[in-house]
């Protein structure tokens, strides 16, 4: 790839920052990414994204299959990480959160909140397997997509949405239907990958975020900063990282192991955020 200072997209806005220089980022058959010079947000080249916000159809059986294998494993994980972004909400009873999960995929978060933590977990994911997988499941999930979720204003304390947000052109049409459905001071909990991962950046020619499949759903990767910027530009607050950590440690550990394992935790956090090495980005914030 040449990185030269010529406009790799002529004519292309920035959804972050407004400016209208990229460079050439990556090559690839299923589709070039391009990089804003003031910013950093890695984009989709204009001429290989849909002119539609929604996000292309992956929703079908093939698309889950590197999932179904490790089901118990993601259902515990999003447990976790379910129990973490319980912490913001402040809420004294789990039953009484009203939790979504937005490109619910086969449904492990909804099984995470619904069946583990005793949520109102529902799901929504775009027509297709995955909906009729989860519904078979006995879980409640309805047919939308990140932009239209089809839920009424004001109708979640919390919304989730796991590796979801990269598959749509522009992020703040997601951001603002999220915004929408939240309730005044609920909790938004995403991952997104990094576009600042230096390992992704380096071997970019070869890392599997810029070929194959995922360079045919992924349309934006976002770093720390141009993902603050558009939460705070539509109604977010963004939430400080460390305490999650704290958060995960919670009920199940006294002062002095918080001491022992959660400091060397965020030191070892800020130093892969120095060094660029964190793979995904981790993002909580509040509606405002
Ligand atoms: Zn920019």
């Amino acid at each position: 790839m040449d990185l030269d200072d010529g406009d790799a997209a002529p004519g292309l806005r920035c959804q972050v920052c407004g400016g209208d220089a990229y460079r050439p980022y990556t090559h690839d058959e299923a589709g070039d990414f391009v990089r804003c010079r003031d910013c950093g947000l890695i984009v989709r080249h204009p001429c290989s994204v849909s002119t539609s916000s929604e996000p292309p159809a992956p929703a079908q059986e093939g698309y889950y299959d590197m999932y179904q294998g490790r089901r118990a494993h993601k259902v515990w994980d999003d447990g976790r990480r379910l129990q973490a972004f319980l912490h913001y909400l402040e809420m004294p009873h789990a039953r009484q959160v009203d939790h979504l999960d937005i490109g619910c995929g086969l449904g492990s978060m909804v099984e995470a909140g619904a069946t583990r933590l005793g949520l109102n977990s529902r799901g929504v994911d775009l027509p297709g397997h995955a909906v009729e997988c989860c519904r078979g499941r006995g879980f409640d999930v309805a047919e939308g997509s990140l932009t239209a979720t089809g839920a009424a204003d004001g109708s979640f304390d919390l919304v989730t949405v796991i590796n979801v947000l990269e598959h749509i052109p522009r992020t703040d049409d997601g951001l603002r239907e999220i915004h929408r459905v939240l309730r005044p001071g609920g909790i938004l909990g995403a991952i997104v990958p990094s576009g600042a991962y230096l390992k992704a950046h380096l071997l970019r020619q070869s890392y599997r975020n810029y070929h194959g499949k995922r360079a045919t759903f992924h349309m934006t990767y976002h770093n720390r900063a141009t993902i603050s910027r558009l939460l705070i530009g539509n109604g977010f607050e963004p939430l400080s990282y460390p305490l999650l950590i704290r958060a995960r440690l919670d009920g199940m550990c006294s002062a002095l192991a918080e001491t022992l394992v959660c400091v060397p935790r965020l030191i070892a956090r800020d130093v892969l955020f120095i060094t660029r090495m964190e793979r995904e980005l981790l993002v909580i914030a509040r509606r405002l």
